[in-house]
């Protein structure tokens, strides 16, 4: 029999039941909080469980019950990092199964693990694939809404790409094309319109690098001299002209853009040198710019690296072509960058599904067309095949992995996990852990001192994607723009995408018509170190409940969109939230070539110890989708050689 989620029995009034917007417009308070005070890595602290209240709304399809850090993957996390497995006695372990190979983490460095095994495996040797949330793709997931007969789609994390050359032999390229995902896309036109309105194909590229071609408000809150807050649209376009900035400011932004050869091209000699400060350290001290850039731009970076100029490595901003550092477009010639990026309807969420079909063929409903894959439901009952030489199994929080005797000279491994409320162990030749440091660090019990050592010396920064459906954006087409940033209040930026085409589903890009809006909201405090702000992200992020960011978000479109006739009454269908505890890793000085005599922490973890080998976008900086898939081979093949 095949198993499937079901669509939540929530209703348009459920949801409704948790908005708060008064007939004047004006906003109610909701009920109190219930906090999740174990959320804070560092913080010594009781233990309580999320509340009723915190998950919230979900959506419809097969992702409705997985959208970000689900509460009982809180509850198992804080159990493993408070201890609570801790003096598991090996030898009493009842083994209940064996394969060749265990991955734990079903997000794209485990897929790619798996992808790896499945080429490179002797015939006969099997691998299993344990994952903690009800569905695979680690952050790289969708939300899906059913509107007023629209099935419309936003991502959980991962979110846009762009097509990699046909021939190269590693990343993307290679992925791209052992996955065969298509080259070329088809997106809805604007119909219902007059205006000239520019979109974003996923949800960034109208921060850096697509300001010419998306239609982007910037908002002032406190420009206007009655307080209300002023619009520029497309301000990159005419030099921040009528910008409340002061000329210099205006001034020293388009420097920074457009106006600065970078120092160097040699990455050799310039490399450990950039790695030895921070972006903001460069911009103040070799460019000679001042706080507005940083303040312009730290949100934008966060989604990059988790945090801003003030802590991230200037290293790393030369591997993401930042200006200064290692990108130049001449004021004469000004060109932002040439080819825009694509986004699936869930974002990277594509991804994953290619890699899931090409894995387990039956897992996704249908064939193996493009349409198919993206859009035919999970088929969960096809992950355990036996005859497959990669199972996957779903809802499996890993608590501990361990050799059986002494690390070096040891032939398994032990794998204990949690499913169901209940324990497991398996045994296997092999381990790569496809997850993060502040899991591994809990999990691996007899890792190596200076492993665990590097495992502390990093910090994961949070973050929330919270996509909200709309009934109709004519508020937006009203304003005369598709995205939008501001520099005060609840997050910092919100868009709608031009929605892909794929087969039959054809989504609509009609102002009266749905779609989905979504807001990527970092936790920062510029000037902390990164690991404080990392602490009190996290607190902002998972002690709210759902009602209160329902509230800060509904309150901030309010702010924004009010004045062009936005009514979240009758406007809003639902929202869904994703929050990531640790989201993404944050490259900070250091990270790439080490600090004095010391090795980089990520050269350390990327060395297999035993039969245990560690694979996780983090250990690459700049995560996204193919970054994290090659980390999870680079695991595999480690581990294949002792096999
Ligand atoms: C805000 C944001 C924006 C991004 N934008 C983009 C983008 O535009 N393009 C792009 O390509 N990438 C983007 N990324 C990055 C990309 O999504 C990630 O790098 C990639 O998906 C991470 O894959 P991963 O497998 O390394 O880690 P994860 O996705 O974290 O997967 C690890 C998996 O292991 C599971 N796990 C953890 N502990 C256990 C345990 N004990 N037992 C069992 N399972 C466990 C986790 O639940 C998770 O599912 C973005 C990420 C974020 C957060």
């Amino acid at each position: 029999m095949k198993k499937r989620l079901n669509q939540l029995p929530i209703s348009r009034r459920d949801f409704l039941n948790g908005m708060l917007i008064g007939a004047g417009g004006s906003l109610l308070s909701t009920q109190g909080t219930q906090l999740f005070a174990s959320a804070l890595d560092g913080v010594n602290n009781s233990v309580n469980r999320p509340g009723k209240d915190w998950y919230g709304y979900g959506g419809v399809g097969d992702y409705a019950l997985s959208h970000g850090n689900t509460p009982e993957l809180l509850a198992h996390a804080h159990d493993i990092r408070d201890g609570r497995y801790k003096n598991t006695n090996k030898s009493s372990l009842k083994i209940d199964e064996e394969f060749d190979v265990v991955i734990i983490g079903g997000g794209l460095a485990g897929l790619g693990a798996g992808m790896t095994f499945q080429k490179q495996r002797q015939a006969g040797q099997k691998c299993l694939i344990l994952e903690n949330h009800p569905v695979f793709g680690g952050e790289a997931k969708r939300n899906e809404f059913g509107v007023n007969g629209v099935n419309i789609f936003g991502p959980q994390g991962g979110n846009g790409f762009s097509v990699p050359s046909a021939d190269g032999e590693h990343g993307d390229s290679y992925w791209y094309r052992e996955l065969d995902i298509p080259r070329e896309f088809d997106y809805q036109t604007l119909q219902n319109s007059k205006k000239s309105l520019g979109f974003s194909n996923d949800n960034m590229d109208y921060w850096y690098g697509g300001e010419d071609r998306v239609s982007t408000g910037h908002f002032f809150s406190d420009a206007a001299a009655d307080g209300s807050g002023q619009w520029l649209i497309d301000p990159w376009r005419n030099d921040f002209e009528k910008s409340p900035h002061s000329v210099v400011d205006r001034q020293t932004l388009i420097d920074w853009r457009f106006n600065r050869r970078p120092v160097s091209s040699n990455e050799k000699e310039l490399g450990p040198w950039l790695d030895s400060m921070t972006y903001q350290d460069f911009i103040y001290k070799f460019m000679g710019m001042g706080s507005v850039v940083p303040e312009y731009f730290n949100n934008i970076l966060s989604t990059a690296v988790g945090m801003g100029c003030d802590v991230v490595s200037a290293y790393a901003a030369y591997k993401m072509h930042l200006p200064g550092v290692n990108s130049f477009y001449p004021r004469t010639n000004r060109k932002f960058a040439k080819n825009g990026r694509h986004g699936f309807p869930g974002g990277t969420d594509g991804f994953a599904r290619y890699f899931i079909k090409r894995l387990i063929p039956d897992a996704i409903e249908g064939g193996d067309s493009f349409a198919d894959i993206l859009l035919k439901p999970i088929n969960f009952s096809a992950f355990e095949q036996k005859d497959n030489s990669v199972r996957l199994r779903l809802g499996s929080t890993v608590v501990s992995v361990e050799h059986a005797g002494d690390a070096d000279n040891s032939d398994a491994v032990l794998i204990q996990y949690i499913k169901d409320n209940k324990s497991y162990t398996v045994k296997a030749k092999g381990v790569v852990m496809a997850t993060g440091s502040w899991i591994n660090r809990h999990v691996l019990k007899d890792m190596p001192a200076n492993y665990i050592n590097a495992c502390q010396s990093f910090v994961q920064a949070p973050f929330m994607i919270a996509n909200v459906a709309l009934n109709n954006w004519r508020f937006l087409h009203e304003l005369g723009v598709t995205a939008c940033l501001w520099d005060k209040g609840f997050g910092f930026s919100c868009n709608i995408r031009r929605p892909m085409k794929i087969g039959q589903y054809q989504p609509p890009l009609d102002p009266d018509k749905p779609i989905v809006l979504t807001f990527y909201v970092p936790f920062l405090t510029p000037g902390l170190a990164a690991r404080e702000q990392a602490i009190l992200g996290r607190q902002k992020l998972l002690m709210s409940s759902y009602a209160e960011f329902e509230q800060q978000i509904l309150a901030q479109m309010q702010t924004l969109f009010q004045r062009s006739g936005f009514d979240a009454q009758r406007d809003v269908s639902g929202i869904i939230l994703n929050r990531w505890g640790h989201a993404l890793y944050v490259p900070e000085p250091g990270y790439y070539f080490g600090q004095g005599n010391e090795p980089a922490s990520r050269d350390i973890l990327r060395r297999r110890f035993g039969r245990i080998a560690i694979g996780h976008s983090e250990l690459h900086g700049i995560q996204h989708w193919g970054t994290a898939a090659d980390e999870g081979a680079h695991a595999m093949r480690q581990v294949l050689d002792v096999l």
